[in-house]
């Protein structure tokens, strides 16, 4: 994460995200906003600007140390940040909130089904009746049925970075970061196909999912690289 924010800077990137979260959590009357994966604060600090009450929590304090230095930053915002694993939320963090965002392809990073079940169930149990959970992820169906000798290779904000599948199965997607100028980075990830999110969502009580295609890249052929899935919870 600090690899990528030295490389991609928010202004780049929130250009190329546009307001698509905001938008959405704006039409639905969202006023609390509980971001799970604060990481360096990107998301968070764009909630804060946008007038929604905002609390950022991550499993990693180091993140949030980072994310509260961001906040300051960017505009003098005052992070609330929370640390709390995603399968012990109810634990750590206080309150119901209108909506949870777990952007950044975040939730990847859960290997077993038992922990996904768990963050699931705990975002659900920390929301309002009528809240909202907004969850991305990359798409790995393409990945996983294209098979990653295609090497589909992704590019971020134009050509500053290039992002490769190395390995893929249906248990391990092995990614490679290729930064303009600087040794190769990789990164191991849960390839989560899309209808299987959308089961584990409904599996744990969520009402209505509606998954979007991509909304944020440069490049792109006919495929989406990234879901967002907008859960309901009644
Ligand atoms: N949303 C931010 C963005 O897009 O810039 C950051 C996303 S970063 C890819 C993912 C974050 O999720 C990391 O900061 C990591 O610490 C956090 N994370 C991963 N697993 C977690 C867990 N089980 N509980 C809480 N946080 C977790």
């Amino acid at each position: 994460m600090e690899k990528w924010d030295s490389l991609i800077d928010w202004e780049k990137r929130a250009e190329s995200e546009g307001n698509f979260f905001i938008d959405l959590l704006r039409k639905r009357g969202v006023r609390s906003v509980l971001d799970v994966a604060t990481g360096t604060g990107f998301h968070s600090v764009r909630l804060l600007e946008a007038g929604f009450e905002t609390v950022s929590a991550d499993g990693s304090a180091d993140m949030l140390a980072m994310a509260f230095e961001n906040g300051m930053k960017h505009g003098d915002h005052i992070l609330r940040v929370v640390q709390a694993d995603w399968r012990w939320l109810n634990r750590d963090v206080h309150g119901e909130y209108d909506a949870i965002v777990c952007l950044g392809n975040s939730f990847t990073h859960l290997f077993s089904e038992r922990d996904r079940r768990k963050a699931l169930a705990e975002f659900y149990a920390m929301l309002k009746h009528d809240g909202i959970l907004i969850l991305d992820q990359r798409n790995y169906d393409a990945i996983l049925d294209r098979g990653y000798s295609s090497k589909h290779t992704y590019y971020y904000c134009g050509e500053d970075v290039a992002v490769e599948p190395e390995y893929v199965d249906e248990g391990l997607c092995r990614m490679r970061y290729r930064f303009a100028g600087s040794a190769d980075y990789h990164l191991n990830m849960f390839p989560l196909r899309k209808d299987y999110t959308r089961r584990l969502m409904s599996d744990v009580g969520f009402q209505r999912i509606e998954t979007y295609g991509d909304f944020q890249h440069t490049y792109r052929d006919e495929q989406p690289d990234f879901f967002v899935h907008v859960a309901e919870k009644e």
